[in-house]
């Protein structure tokens, strides 16, 4: 299929659901071979599905199921991947989550082992997923972008210590990363979504598919938490990914991070005050 990714590899992390599925599909209509990737076998068939309907050819992508937090899966992902296509060009380091405690504590009282697992999902498996692609992409001059989370950015976060934690050490990573790599000719950059209607909340507070909507709608529905006006959908963030993944559309951009978050980072909680007094005057 022509298009700005024709000729491309890419393995896209966390692609069975929201955020990684939705930027598999955009990256397989625009040419790009892909590896589909997760651990839920009804969610990788469901991506297989959405490609299928898209008309991307069963040649242009594949499947690989696979725990990205082990070795032997980051192996298997980019052996498979070398096997079926013969290189790699694009690295898209999406896969992440905030782990439920399972004594649901909260804040700075979640178990030692929610913030293990919280880290290697979201951070180390991103750095083995680099040291271990780096030589294949080195020889494209390829390109990563990694998919972090605006609650790196500076406000605090009382209900979840570790995720942001560990997506803020994602962004520091990214830029040491993005420094060492271009000596290679890689570029590595960064995504930080804001609320997107993906199974990511559904899983971080083990909610029904109807609580997660509610959530989505409400936040919408409120301007001083999503001045756009409505929650972000997967394609929003695929389209970014997308353009930092693309070199002639973004070559010297090295070591940043977007935000695509309908501008909830605008907003600050006075200002939340500031509407609510001017409401009930
Ligand atoms: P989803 O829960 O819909 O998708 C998460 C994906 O990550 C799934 O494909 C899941 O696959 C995969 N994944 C999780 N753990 C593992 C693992 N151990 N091994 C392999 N795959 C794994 O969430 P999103 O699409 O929203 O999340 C994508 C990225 O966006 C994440 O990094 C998240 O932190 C970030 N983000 C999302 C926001 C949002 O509001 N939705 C906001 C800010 C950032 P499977 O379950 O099949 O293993």
């Amino acid at each position: 299929m022509p298009g700005r990714f024709a000729d491309k590899v890419a393995i896209i992390t966390g692609s069975s659901n929201g955020i990684g599925r939705e930027t598999a599909l955009l990256f397989a209509k625009e040419g790009a071979k892909v590896t589909v990737t997760g651990r839920n076998p009804d969610r990788l068939q469901a991506s297989k599905q959405a490609l299928l309907d898209a008309g991307i050819l069963e040649s242009h992508f594949l499947i690989v199921p696979a725990d990205i937090t082990t070795s032997s899966g980051q192996d298997e992902l980019i052996k498979q991947t070398l096997e079926k296509f013969g290189k790699l060009n694009i690295l898209v380091n999406n896969a992440g989550a905030s782990i439920k405690d399972p004594q649901n504590r909260t804040g700075i009282s979640q178990g030692i082992e929610v913030y293990e697992q919280t880290i290697k999902i979201n951070v180390q498996s991103v750095i083995e997923m680099t040291q271990k692609t780096r030589p294949h992409l080195a020889k494209t001059k390829g390109d990563i972008v990694n998919v972090s989370s605006i609650v790196a950015t500076k406000a605090g976060w009382s209900l979840l210590a570790y995720y942001p934690m560990a997506k803020a050490a994602l962004d520091q990573y990214t830029r040491s990363a993005a420094i060492d790599l271009i000596a290679e000719g890689i570029r590595v950059n960064t995504v930080n979504p804001g609320i997107v209607r993906t199974g990511f909340h559904e899983s971080e507070f083990g909610w029904s598919a109807e609580e997660a909507k509610k959530f989505y709608d409400d936040m919408g529905a409120n301007r001083s938490s999503i001045p756009v006006g409505f929650a972000g959908r997967p394609e929003h963030i695929a389209k970014a990914v997308a353009f930092l993944a693309d070199r002639d559309s973004s070559e010297y951009i090295i070591g940043q991070n977007i935000v695509v978050d309908g501008g909830t980072t605008m907003v600050l909680g006075i200002h939340a005050n500031v509407l609510n007094s001017l409401n009930s005057s």
